[in-house]
């Protein structure tokens, strides 16, 4: 999970202990509250690089109804967390 200047970021490992495995690099670890130096577990959202990317091009409005759709879908698929879904994708140990 290390950064090319061997630094790890602080919320890549908390999120790692959330979910209970190393975040891919394909991985990013979202902050719900757009708040970078809070990252406390339920702050941390696990989604893919280009995710991470398309939600951060948006814009005030958007990005806040792209994050709640997100939130929704999540709620509607009776998923709790990426834990859950690690599990069901068999990347947990
Ligand atoms: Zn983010």
């Amino acid at each position: 999970m290390a950064m090319c200047n061997g630094y790890v970021a602080r919320a890549r490992l908390v999120l790692a202990g959330k979910i209970g495995r190393n975040l891919l690099r394909s991985e990013a670890a979202h902050h719900e509250d757009g708040n970078r130096i809070n990252d406390a577990p339920d702050n941390l959202e696990l989604m893919t690089r280009g995710e991470h990317t398309r939600l951060h091009n948006l814009s005030g409005q958007a990005r806040r109804a792209a994050e709640s759709r997100w939130i929704k879908q999540r709620a509607a698929l009776s998923i709790p967390g990426v834990r859950a879904v690690s599990k069901l994708i068999g990347l947990n140990r």
